[in-house]
């Protein structure tokens, strides 16, 4: 069976193994872990940012991040299809107590003009006010959309002259870096935070990152604790991370290489009417009218291949790690 649900679906390869078993560790409540240590420095020094915390998920370092950014009564700017709104169990509600304000975008992606008419002043006593806009990049109900950078510099203009931070939940950032080649250091001037993830494209079992000032990830790291996120010899983890930013970064370009092979061959299939342009890992499948995305999903299973029902008559299917070009090959024979 080919499992292309998602790119968390991947098992660590041995030489990450090997990593891992020889990882040193330490209690990573008391800041003692070394991998830990190492590897939150090397992705604030990657992003140029001041300091990097280690979670357990996407999820905690989003989630973390609008707590710190916002406070009740206040609003995030973010996709109406954004992880944060759809996909963190109204963690923005029930952790930051703060609303949302859902925008529109193109294939997920949210422009400067739509943000200026929407941030909200806090003047005004009828209405929430904006603390936060988030954007998601690369954008996973875009079908893997990644940003123009320039868009990004005007969001960050428009933030800055209505002093309202900017987000960025960069659980696929590296696949659009490896496409745009835009340095990640330009990232970390652009947001006040950033979150990413290894358990996606990167192949690791566990873990995601956020990223910020040192007084941010201060705050953060509190309510970690709060939400019972210390953990302690996490090194072993960490050295997991460690080693893929050392070998699985440039090799995201095979899985978008594959994912727009992918596309090809299901354009070829009668029951798909569009294809969600293929930017990166994401390949989104929309069925002819009337045809049900379960029974679909389930006609790929029978032909060796799990997708997942992305919703009404839309399909998704993502490539990763442990997606070879030998299976997508045998694939072609089966569909
Ligand atoms: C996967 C993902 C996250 C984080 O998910 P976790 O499963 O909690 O690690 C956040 N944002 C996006 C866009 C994602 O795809």
């Amino acid at each position: 069976m080919i499992d292309l649900r998602s790119d968390t679906v991947t098992r660590p390869t041995p030489a990450m193994k090997e990593a891992m078993w020889s990882a040193s560790v330490g209690d990573d409540v008391y800041g003692e872990d070394p991998t830990v240590n190492a590897l939150e420095q090397k992705v604030a020094n990657m992003f140029g940012m001041e300091k990097a915390l280690f979670c357990a998920s996407g999820t905690m370092t989003n989630q973390l991040a609008i707590r710190v950014h916002c406070e009740p009564g206040s609003d995030v700017i973010c996709e109406k299809d954004s992880h944060i709104y759809l996909y963190e169990g109204g963690g923005v509600m029930v952790n930051a107590q703060a609303s949302v304000r859902l925008l529109t975008g193109d294939k997920g992606r949210l422009n400067a003009g739509q943000i200026a008419e929407t941030i909200s002043p806090e003047n005004d006593i009828h209405n929430t006010y904006t603390r936060l806009v988030s954007l998601e990049n690369t954008m996973n109900k875009g079908g893997g959309s990644y940003y123009d950078f320039d868009e990004i510099l005007k969001i960050q203009k428009v933030c800055n002259e209505r002093r309202v931070a900017l987000h960025l939940d960069g659980a696929r950032l590296f696949n659009a870096i490896v496409e745009t080649n835009t340095p990640l250091k330009d990232y970390g001037q652009a947001f006040d935070s950033i979150s990413i993830c290894l358990s996606k494209g990167l192949g690791c079992p566990v873990g995601s990152l956020l990223l910020g000032t040192e007084a941010f990830i201060h705050k953060a790291l509190r309510f970690r604790k709060m939400m019972g996120g210390g953990w302690r010899q996490a090194g072993m983890l960490a050295a997991a991370g460690i080693y893929a930013l050392d070998h699985h970064v440039e090799r995201l370009k095979d899985d978008h290489r594959r994912a727009l092979a992918l596309a090809e061959l299901f354009s070829r299939q009668p029951e798909v009417s569009y294809i969600y342009p293929v930017q990166t890992n994401i390949v989104i499948l929309k069925l002819q009218d009337g045809l049900d995305a379960q029974a679909y999903v389930d006609s790929l299973a029978k032909r060796g291949v799990l997708a997942i029902d992305f919703g009404k008559n839309l399909v998704r299917l993502v490539t990763h790690l442990d997606f070879s070009d030998d299976q997508l090959n045998w694939l072609s024979d089966q569909l």
